[in-house]
């Protein structure tokens, strides 16, 4: 496939983009690191390299109470714009374009003097802001005109306001946000005001031949957020007030209806956009959940959208649009909308990364480089930390075999896969598929390697994996019992009233997997939209529909339990596992904590909760109680005076994620 419109430059007559793939703005909190802006300017200039169209930064705020916490950067000072300026120079002699992104958070604020139009707190900040007076207001809006200023100076080529997920221009249009009485609140035309003036005075201050983009939200998705209708007359307006393009947001970020999870499908929020391409005439920029080549080339096509944002794509691969125009979309390395190593980290204060790229937002640290000896290197285990080892090593040059059992690659990750809303892990084993081709790795699919094939490495690397856990309860050889992988796979049907046992990750993908009905691709955004009660008319306040967030129907009966008393469902991700929960929660399914198994026989499982038994009547009871480490080849090797390397699910069961593979073999692989 070709991609035409993908790599199509983008003229604005004063200023010429690439291609149409705009890196959507992200914090990355490498620029609260010790020497932070030397490890930002490394990861754009890495992207700028990769042939981005344009980079958007992640937010500067244009004065101290726009900051989003007490550290995090400005650009409100002369004296500041030098340290910009390592950014703007690494990305231009990488041959990029680069916006700087100006951010207030206003009441998203984490720090001490945080301010709003109102005084109403976020529902995800415990902090209450302070209604600003209206001559704050004023200076805040020469405050953003200054950081345009100063921005050009730093050499930028364009700038980004950011208008959407409920930042601080976000919250003066809103009501849900703004309940002044003056000039900044109460009829939509004051709401606008603020955003309308700002990029007035913007303009005013930068000239016309700087590219000014505003982060429009085409759907709120909260209660006391904009109309559809609503958004369109700001939109016009500011086309009027001199911004050249419109990127898009979806959601505020206190939203409770996922936006970028991975359970929301590919370009769902595309009908968004369509009624602001009816009333502007400047280009689009369509963001969230587009990932593949395909999808954006789609897009672009059919002329719903002028250009692409992606944001965490260009995480997990920052050569996306020169592989694209080298002809080698396969060899992309998809980001699986996991959520895992970027915005969960972020929100736990660690510099993000990526799950299926280690590399990103560590490029000063991890570096590829051809190895001093070159070595044959047999890697046994093709799950994700096989896979990683084998990439590194053979892209240093080592002359690798990876041996695996099973009839394809990917190992636990073919189980992940089949989870309905994980189907973006397909995209990691095409490819791994790809690469390792590419490198020459010689894979050995349907062989499970013993000692004996391992003669003549010199290097060893056992990547075996996990077993699934059957738990010593009386009966658990009844028919009644499936294993989590004979689940998934389909060896063996499970019937209507189902009991899971383990409350871990897999438990809760394996309620969603016995759950959700079968959905044709055709129909999966519809379902979507349906399914977290979204108008795709986008006519009330917010986007809902006024039957609010519905109920949803179970394809079976499902019964989750645990034996520990915590509250479940702790360690699925920050940014994920509210999701599941709202799911699982609103299809009916029971949870059942502080467990004891007594016995499985034809009625079902027995149990007992403080003491008192009860049965839980059901035809089928699914095992997800964790792994154990298949570590026996590892021991064999050693009995026989080897010294091989152990790695992923084969050295560490517990606490084992993909992320955790993929990093340990890469990092291997690396070292080797
Ligand atoms: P494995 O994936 O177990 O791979 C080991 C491989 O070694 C297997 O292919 C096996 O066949 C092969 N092997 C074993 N012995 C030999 C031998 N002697 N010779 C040749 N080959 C051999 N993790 C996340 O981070 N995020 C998620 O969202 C997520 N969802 C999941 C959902 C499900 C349903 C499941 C089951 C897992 C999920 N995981 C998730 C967990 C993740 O898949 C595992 O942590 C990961 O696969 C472990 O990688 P590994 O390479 O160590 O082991
Ligand atoms: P897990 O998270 O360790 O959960 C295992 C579950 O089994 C727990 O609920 C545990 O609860 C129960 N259990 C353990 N030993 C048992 C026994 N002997 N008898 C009965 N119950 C037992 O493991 P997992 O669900 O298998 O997941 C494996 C890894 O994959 C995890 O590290 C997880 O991070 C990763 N994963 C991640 C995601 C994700 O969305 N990020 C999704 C799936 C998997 P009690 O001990 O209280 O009974
Ligand atoms: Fe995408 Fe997951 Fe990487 Fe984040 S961690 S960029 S969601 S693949």
């Amino acid at each position: 496939m070709s991609y035409p419109h993908l790599l199509k430059p983008l003229d604005f007559g004063f200023i010429t983009l690439r291609n149409r793939l705009l890196m959507g703005s992200m914090h990355t909190r490498l620029e609260d690191e010790p020497d932070g802006m030397a490890k930002l300017a490394a990861f754009y200039a890495e992207r700028a390299r990769g042939e981005t169209g344009l980079i958007v930064t992640g937010g500067f705020s244009p004065n101290p109470a726009g900051l989003v916490g007490s550290s995090g950067r400005m650009l409100a000072r002369p004296d500041q714009v030098p340290e910009h300026r390592s950014i703007t120079e690494a990305v231009h002699d990488a041959g990029g374009m680069i916006c700087m992104q100006i951010l207030h958070a206003g009441r998203y604020a984490k720090h001490d003097d945080i301010v709003g139009p109102s005084s109403i707190r976020s529902p995800i900040n415990r902090r209450i802001p302070r209604a600003l007076e209206s001559a704050e207001v004023e200076q805040s809006i020469e405050d953003y005109a200054n950081c345009a200023v100063l921005a050009r100076e730093a050499g930028y080529d364009a700038i980004e306001l950011m208008g959407s997920e409920g930042y601080f221009l976000h919250q003066f249009f809103a009501p849900r946000s703004n309940q002044r009485t003056d000039e900044w609140g109460g009829s939509l035309e004051n709401r606008m005001r603020l955003a309308l003036e700002v990029a007035r005075r913007v303009r005013a201050r930068v000239g016309q031949d700087f590219l000014v983009i505003y982060r429009i939200s085409i759907m709120d998705l909260v209660d006391g957020g904009n109309t559809g209708e609503e958004i369109i007359t700001l939109a016009r307006a500011l086309e009027k007030a001199g911004i050249n393009m419109f990127n898009t947001g979806i959601g505020w970020h206190d939203a409770p209806v996922p936006t970028i999870a991975y359970s929301v499908p590919r370009a769902a929020w595309r009908f968004a956009l369509r009624p602001l391409r009816q009333a502007v005439s400047i280009p689009l920029v369509l963001s969230n959940r587009i990932n593949t080549p395909e999808v954006a080339e789609d897009i672009l096509a059919s002329g719903d959208a002028d250009m692409i944002s992606m944001a965490r794509p260009m995480l997990a691969d920052a050569h996306f649009a020169r592989k694209l125009g080298e002809g080698r979309a396969d060899e992309i390395n998809t980001c699986i909308a996991c959520n895992q190593a970027c915005l969960d980290f972020i929100f736990r204060d660690e510099v993000c990364g990526c799950l299926v790229n280690p590399y990103a937002c560590r490029e000063t640290e991890l570096v590829l480089k051809p190895a001093t000896k070159k070595k044959k290197v047999a890697v046994v285990g093709a799950g994700p930390a096989g896979l990683a080892t084998a990439l590194a090593a053979a892209q240093s040059g080592h002359a690798v075999t990876l041996f695996e059992a099973a009839s394809e690659l990917g190992g636990q990750f073919n189980l992940a896969r089949r989870i309905p809303a994980k189907g973006e892990f397909n995209e990691t084993l095409r490819y791994y598929r790809s690469v390792l081709r590419k490198e020459h790795v010689d894979i050995r699919l349907n062989t499970r390697a013993g000692i004996g094939d391992l003669g003549g490495f010199e290097e060893v690397v056992v990547a075996t994996g996990v077993t699934p856990r059957m738990p010593d309860i009386p009966g658990i050889g009844h028919a009644k019992v499936i294993s989590y992988t004979d689940a998934l796979t389909g060896a063996r049907a499970v019937g209507q009233r189902v009991a899971i046992i383990g409350m871990g990750g897999i438990g809760y993908d394996m309620a969603e997997f016995l759950c959700a009905p079968q959905v044709a691709e055709n129909e999966r955004v519809g379902a979507f939209l349906e399914k977290w009660g979204v108008d795709p008319a986008n006519r009330g306040p917010g986007g809902f529909l006024p039957t609010g967030i519905p109920k949803l129907k179970p394809a079976r009966e499902v019964t989750m339990l645990q034996r520990k008393t915590d509250r479940p469902g702790g360690t699925l991700g920050l940014s994920t596992g509210w999701v599941l929960k709202s799911e699982l929660a609103r299809y009916g399914v029971r949870q059942l904590v502080g467990v004891t198994y007594e016995l499985i026989d034809d009625e079902g499982l027995h149990i007992s909760i403080n003491g008192e038994r009860q049965l839980i009547a059901v035809d089928s009871i699914v095992i997800c109680a964790g792994q154990d480490s298949a570590h026996g080849l590892y021991n064999e090797l050693l009995a026989a005076g080897q010294r091989p390397h152990l790695i992923g699910g084969a050295s560490k069961a517990a606490e084992l994620d993909a992320l955790y593979a993929i990093r340990e073999g890469t990092l291997l692989g690396l070292r080797l």
